[in-house]
C-alpha cells in the first residue's frame, strides 16, 4: 500500500489552522509546528486576574464566508461553535457630538443616516446595493491564487472586474456620494482595517462596508478562539500532528527541493512544507539565500499596514456609556493617517479603538469588572520604548474619561501592554506590523508575494500572500495553498 504523503506546516494560525485540515481531509499526513503556546497565531488569548483577553482580532466579520469555509471541510460551523449578532454594531465618538451607535437594523440604520445628512438614507441603500455587487463579484476572484496575470485575464473576470470600480477610490467614492463628515468617517473606517487610508485603497473595497453594514457584526460565544480551537478539533479528528512551543529554526534543502525541517524539538522529514508564518522572516531567516524568491531590497520597498499599540486592561467597576466595539473618532482621520503613512512617528493626536467584550460577554471579567482592549494604529519600524506605551495609554484613557465624563485611571486594576517589539517576537512579524501588508492597487491579487516557493515542494500562505489580511481572507488563502499542494502531488 502506498504511504501517505506527509506535510510540515510551519505557524498554527487561521491559514495554517484551514490549510491543515483540508489537507489532512484530502489524505495527507500533517504535522504542524508553531512556537506560541496555542493554536490561532495572532489569536491567542490569555488569562489574567480572573480577565480573559483576546489577544487579536475581535471583528467576526462576513460570516457566510467562514461558514462557506466550514461546509468546503464538510462540517457545520455551528456543531463547533455559536455567533450571535450585535443589534449595536458599534459606537463612534465624535469631537464635540453626542457619540453614534450604528445599528444592525437595516431600517434604523436608513433612518440614521436621514439624521446626518439630507436623504442620507436613500443615498446609502443605493451605496450598498453596490457594495454588494463588488462584494458578490470579489468572493470568487479572493479565491484566485494570484500565480500570474492570465488569471485576471480571462472574460468572465474581466467583465466582472469592470463592476469592482479598481481605479477608484473608496475616498472619492464616498465623498461623490455623501457629503456630512460623519457619514463619510462611518463609510471610510472599515477600509482601515485593510491597511491604507480610503484615498489609496480601491474603491472595490467598499465591500467592506457591504460587510460592516449590511451582513454585520458577530460574536463566537467565546470570543475569536472559538474559530481556532473549532478548526484545531477538527484538525485533531482527521489525524493532524501539532507540535506547540516548537521553534522552526530551518528548512533544510536538498537540491531543488524541500527534505523537511529543522525545529526546536529536532529534525522532521517532509514530502511539502507549507508556511503560514510570516513570509519574509520565512524566506530570509529559515531559507537559503538561493532559494529565496524575494530579496530585502523587495521588502523594503512594500507598503505595510500598521501595527499597534494595544492594552489589555481589567477595570474594578463597570463603564457605562461604552458598547463592546467603540471607535474613538474624535480627531482628524487623514492626520493620524499621514502619521501612519507619509511621516512615519508616533501620532500627534491619535484616533484609537477599544473593544469592551465583558458588555456582552460575561465570562470574560469578575462579575461587576469591565474587561476593555484598547488598539492605536501606528506606523511600523518606529521606536517603541515601555515609556511612549505608557504615554500613549495616558492620552487614551484622558480622550475616554473626556468622552464618558468619568474618571477611568483610577479603575484599572490589570494592565498589560503589546507593542511593535512584541509582534517581532510573538510572530516573527516583518517590521513588527499586525495586519501584513497594506491593501493598495499595487500590492493586490497577482503583485502579491506568490504562494509558490522557488522550491518545488515548497509553499506559502497567511496574510502576506492572496488574498490578504484579516481572518477570512487568511481561512481562504490556506485553503488556495492547499490546493496548490495537491495539485503540485
Ligand atoms: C491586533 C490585531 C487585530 C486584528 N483584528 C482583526 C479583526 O478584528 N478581524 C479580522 O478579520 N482580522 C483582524 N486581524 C487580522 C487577522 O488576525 C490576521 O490577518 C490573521 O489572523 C492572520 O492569520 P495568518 O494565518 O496569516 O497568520 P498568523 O496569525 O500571523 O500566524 C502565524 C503563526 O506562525 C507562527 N510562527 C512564526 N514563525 C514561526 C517559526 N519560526 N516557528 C514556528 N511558528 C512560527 C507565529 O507564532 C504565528 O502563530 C487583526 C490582527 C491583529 C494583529
Amino acid at each position: 500500500m502506498e504511504s501517505k504523503r506527509s506535510v510540515g506546516v510551519i505557524g498554527a494560525g487561521f491559514s495554517s489552522l484551514y490549510a491543515a485540515c483540508k489537507l489532512a481531509l484530502s489524505g495527507y499526513d500533517v504535522t504542524v509546528f508553531d512556537k506560541n503556546r496555542m493554536v490561532g497565531g495572532r489569536a491567542q488569548t490569555f488569562t489574567a486576574e480572573g480577565f480573559t483577553f483576546d489577544m487579536g482580532p475581535s471583528w467576526y466579520w462576513m460570516p457566510d464566508i467562514i461558514d462557506k469555509m466550514f461546509e468546503e471541510i464538510g462540517v457545520k460551523r455551528s456543531d463547533y461553535y455559536n455567533i450571535t449578532q450585535f443589534q449595536t454594531a458599534y459606537q463612534v465618538f465624535w469631537k464635540n457630538d453626542p457619540a453614534t451607535k450604528v445599528p444592525a437594523d437595516r431600517k434604523e440604520l436608513m433612518s440614521l443616516f436621514d439624521t446626518l445628512e439630507v436623504n442620507g438614507g436613500q443615498k446609502l441603500d443605493k451605496f450598498l446595493q453596490d457594495a454588494k455587487i463588488k462584494y458578490e463579484v470579489a468572493k470568487p476572484l479572493m479565491e484566485l491564487p494570484g500565480e500570474s496575470l492570465s488569471e485576471l485575464m480571462k472574460w468572465s473576470v474581466i467583465k466582472n472586474a469592470m463592476k469592482l470600480d479598481v481605479f477608484k477610490s473608496v475616498e472619492k467614492d464616498v465623498a461623490n456620494r455623501f457629503n456630512s463628515d460623519k457619514a463619510r468617517n462611518i463609510l471610510n473606517f472599515p477600509v482601515l482595517f485593510l491597511g491604507a487610508m480610503p484615498d489609496e485603497i480601491p474603491s472595490l473595497y467598499t465591500l467592506m462596508n457591504y460587510a460592516d453594514l449590511e451582513l454585520g457584526t458577530w460574536y463566537p460565544d467565546n470570543g475569536m478562539s472559538d474559530l481556532a480551537k473549532a478548526l484545531e478539533k477538527i484538525a485533531l479528528e482527521n489525524g493532524v500532528q501539532f507540535h506547540m512551543k516548537s521553534n522552526v529554526l530551518s528548512i533544510d534543502v536538498e537540491g531543488d527541493r524541500v527534505q523537511g525541517l529543522t525545529t526546536s524539538e529536532g529534525s522532521f522529514e517532509f514530502d511539502f512544507v507549507l508556511s503560514g508564518a510570516d513570509y519574509h522572516f520565512t524566506e530570509q531567516h529559515l531559507l537559503p539565500e538561493q532559494f529565496r524568491r524575494y530579496s530585502e531590497k523587495y521588502w523594503s520597498k512594500r507598503k505595510m499596514a500598521p501595527s499597534s499599540l494595544i492594552y489589555y486592561l481589567g477595570m474594578s467597576e463597570k463603564i457605562p456609556g461604552l458598547e463592546h466595539h467603540n471607535l474613538f473618532f474624535d480627531e482628524d482621520l487623514k492626520e493620524h493617517g499621514r502619521e501612519i503613512y507619509e511621516n512615519p512617528r508616533w501620532p500627534e493626536k491619535p484616533l484609537f479603538y477599544s473593544c469592551v467584550p465583558s458588555k456582552t460577554d460575561p465570562k470574560v471579567a469578575p462579575e461587576g469588572k469591565e474587561n476593555v482592549f484598547l488598539l492605536m494604529p501606528i506606523a511600523t519600524r518606529i521606536e517603541d520604548t515601555p515609556e511612549i506605551r505608557e504615554k500613549y495609554l495616558e492620552i487614551m484613557l484622558t480622550r475616554m474619561e473626556e468622552q464618558l465624563g468619568m474618571s477611568i485611571k483610577d479603575k484599572i486594576i490589570y494592565k498589560q501592554s503589546f507593542c511593535i517589539e512584541d509582534f517581532k517576537s510573538a510572530y516573527n512579524s516583518f517590521q513588527g506590523n499586525a495586519y501584513g501588508l497594506a491593501n493598495t492597487l499595487k500590492q493586490t491579487a497577482n503583485l502579491k508575494p506568490k504562494m509558490r516557493s522557488k522550491l518545488k515542494n515548497m509553499f506559502f500562505c497567511g496574510q502576506l500572500t492572496v488574498p490578504g489580511p484579516g481572518v477570512p481572507p487568511a481561512l481562504i488563502s490556506g485553503k488556495i495553498a492547499a490546493n496548490l499542494i495537491i495539485e503540485a502531488s
